[in-house]
């Protein structure tokens, strides 16, 4: 929509309304009290988006250019209005049941990656989550197994028959990370790695993208839209928390209005992580049961056999107990939306 000044001229009006029709889009004048306002109502190819915005914005007798549509489409509900369904192996997500991934922060052992995954799979986890490649904020805190630990991942998986999710972090690992889970994770800090985006989603593997703590939903639904536009259709989005006001109490905010906002405006499954989203194991629970209850088609929580002595991530970890406490929950939850857990 082009708004323009009070003072502008026929002539100029007339030059925005013949901007618009060269690319064969339909312009339509519509009189304000003071203003006119000229609206493209035809469909504006992503790619002419900006180069048209900047040149209707800076032509004589303009005010300014309003964005209305939105700016992604592969990820947006008006290009594909029925929900995505993820499925992988026999496990849907985004359909009625609600899909919990758990696990360790960081792969750290056999036993460790073992003695988790069978703790959470008798719960009702879905999907093991282990990091092998950390992204760890210092670089003198531990980075993880590598290789080691994706062998680790799909051997446990393969063992137990559970589905497996992990992180990559750099464009050239994707093929390895993904001949070793069956869900990519592109972190928070990778969100806007354009490179990394791209070779993920010319994998075709199945991804699950977390939002940056300081993205706004935009930039993550765009984010999320490199990967459909460069081939995977599979794409889960994670909210898991954004910068808080007050860290002296928690680590993150889980954004919980990004859950309802995300199912309205994508197709896409939306899975909540309370671990990072509080970063205070004792407020997991809760958060999770609210992000089932906001609408999220699944959680990802972080769990390990004794989180005092986890390399990565303790203090936000639950004990296999606590986690299957909170599936009792969480069953409760879904059940009172009408959807469920296993
Ligand atoms: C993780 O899942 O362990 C992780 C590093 O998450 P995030 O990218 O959300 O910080
Ligand atoms: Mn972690």
């Amino acid at each position: 929509m082009v708004l323009m000044r009070a003072d502008a001229t026929a002539e100029q009006i007339e030059e925005v309304m013949s901007r618009i029709t060269a690319h064969k889009m339909q312009a339509l004048r519509l009189p304000g009290d003071e203003h006119i306002a000229i609206g493209v109502a035809s469909a504006i190819p992503p790619d002419l988006r900006e180069p048209l915005t900047e040149a209707l914005s800076t032509l004589p007798g303009v005010d300014h250019v309003v964005q209305i549509s939105r700016p992604y489409k592969l990820a947006s509900r008006e290009f594909h209005r029925t929900d995505t369904i993820v499925r992988i192996k026999g496990v849907e997500i985004g359909g009625a049941e609600c899909v919990v991934m758990a696990g360790p922060c960081s792969i750290e052992s056999r036993e460790q990656l073992f003695t988790t995954a069978r703790a959470v799979q008798a719960a009702g986890a879905k999907v093991l989550r282990g990091g092998a490649f950390k992204p760890r904020t210092s670089p003198y805190a531990f980075q993880g197994l590598g290789l080691e630990g994706l062998k680790l991942l799909k051997e446990v998986g393969d063992a137990l028959g559970i589905l497996t999710i992990t992180e990559v972090m750099a464009p050239e690992d994707v093929p390895l990370v993904a001949a070793h889970a069956d869900i990519l994770q592109i972190g928070a800090r990778n969100m806007q790695n354009y490179p990394l985006l791209i070779a993920a989603g010319k994998s075709g593997h199945p991804t699950m993208l977390k939002r940056g703590p300081s993205a706004s939903l935009d930039e993550f639904l765009l984010a999320a839209e490199y990967l459909l536009h460069h081939g995977t259709q599979d794409v889960l989005l994670c909210e898991r928390g954004v910068h808080p006001l007050d860290r002296a109490y928690t680590r993150n905010t889980l954004d919980l209005n990004a859950v309802p906002v995300l199912k309205q405006v994508s197709h896409l499954p939306v899975i909540v992580d309370p671990s990072h989203g509080t970063g205070v194991a004792r407020y997991v629970p809760a958060m999770a049961r609210a992000g089932l209850a906001a609408g999220a088609d699944g959680v990802i929580v972080e769990v390990h056999p004794c989180p005092q002595q986890a390399l990565s991530d303790g203090a936000q970890s639950l004990t296999p107990e606590q986690f299957a406490g909170m599936m009792e929950e969480l069953g409760k939850i879904a059940a009172a939306i009408g959807r469920c857990l296993r």
